[in-house]
């Protein structure tokens, strides 16, 4: 217990430190048109659920209140006619304050199997990773210490490891860059495919090494990153058992996660899956909506890969009070999707991904 007021504690610094980062990277996009111009506010208009029931496979938590996050996500999963929904620690370093992983959640989540999963290591194997980055000691000491953390994690009861990161830019937690085949994350692969379990891997997509795009500020991110997709590339061949989920499409600040690029890497690479995320509040590039329709581009894509997408909106729970919910969005688009692809990247995607740990479950939730 006494760890865990420790850990409050500190919580509480965090969370102030991560409300103005947020605000902040808000103000970012603040130049964009506010996707509800003209309309009234969303919050204003009833919740419009899922037409089929599906997996929201990524969300996140306030780690100082986990019964309230837990009570805040089966509400939501009524609401929005989830079938189950994913509870992830956000990718974060050992160096910040506050950072937090699976076991925060773990013993309220495990109350309601078949409704909420937890997956873990953003806070522990992704901080691990990042400070291996900064010592560059990948030894052997390094990865004994590394594998041990990932399988006591899997004892807890996690069904994959995440929120990873490779290039994350500074908001709620800091900056973050390592490279896709570090040494750390090919034993991650290697960990995870002996489990079955997923890798969901956050990464904005730099081709080549570049400027920081404008309007993310430098500092707290560096001027210029680092290429990363022939990187990214060679983690997914390094173990072709390994299911990595790309997070994020839809979600795009560095312009070139484009449809056009998942499309090769998915063609390439039989082990890799995607996530899609909508956030109308913080659009970025090549997002997958305009007027409330899906952009052609996008649903191309979604069809000629129906196997390979899931929904994972990065919503939070309890939900901020913002005039536009993240799930609401990825519902919308969802919900425009044919019945029969609407089904696979509901369900029937993230039973495949996610095998026994969920499948069952699911299985129940498509029937009913
Ligand atoms: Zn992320
Ligand atoms: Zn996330």
């Amino acid at each position: 217990m006494r760890r865990l007021q420790g850990k409050f504690a500190t919580s509480m610094v965090f969370s102030g430190i991560g409300i103005a980062a947020l605000l902040a990277a808000g103000f970012v996009f603040a130049a964009q048109p506010p996707s509800s111009a003209g309309k009234p506010p969303a919050a204003a208009m009833p919740p419009v659920p899922a037409l089929t029931p599906y997996v929201e496979a990524h969300t996140h938590y306030n780690e100082k209140d986990p019964q309230g996050s837990v009570r805040a996500a089966l509400a939501g999963l009524k609401r929005q006619n989830a079938a189950m929904i994913f509870m992830l620690a956000p990718p974060d370093t050992y160096t910040h304050p506050g950072h937090y992983d699976a076991e925060v959640i773990l013993p309220e989540a495990k109350k309601y199997p078949g409704k909420l999963a937890v997956l873990g290591g953003g806070g522990t194997l992704n901080a691990m990773i990042m400070q291996s980055v900064a010592t560059g000691d990948a030894g052997p000491a390094v990865r004994k210490k590394f594998s041990a953390r990932a399988e006591q994690l899997l004892r807890e009861g996690v069904i994959g490891f995440g929120e990873m990161a490779a290039e994350h830019f500074d908001g709620g937690t800091p900056y973050q860059y390592a490279p896709p085949d570090h040494p750390l994350y090919l034993l991650l692969a290697d960990i995870a495919a002996q489990h079955g379990v997923p890798i969901v891997l956050h990464m904005e997509a730099v081709p080549q090494d570049m400027a920081l795009p404008a309007g993310l500020k430098s500092p707290p991110n560096p001027p210029r990153l680092h290429a990363n997709i022939a990187a990214f590339e060679r983690l997914l061949d390094h173990n072709p058992r390994a299911k990595i989920i790309w997070a994020h499409a839809g979600s795009d600040n560095t312009g070139f996660r484009t449809p056009a690029l998942c499309a090769r890497l998915l063609a390439a690479h039989p082990n890799l899956y995607m996530e899609i995320k909508t956030d109308p509040l913080a659009k970025g590039m090549n997002y997958p909506m305009e007027n409330g329709k899906i952009k052609p581009e996008w649903l191309a894509l979604f069809t000629k890969f129906p196997d390979r997408f899931i929904i994972g909106t990065d919503q939070h729970y309890p939900e901020p009070n913002a005039p536009e919910q993240r799930w609401q969005t990825a519902v919308d688009l969802f919900n425009q999707l044919p019945a029969g692809l609407r089904k696979k990247i509901g369900t029937e995607n993230v039973a495949h991904i996610y095998g026994k740990s969920v499948a069952a479950y699911l299985l129940h939730a498509a029937k009913n």
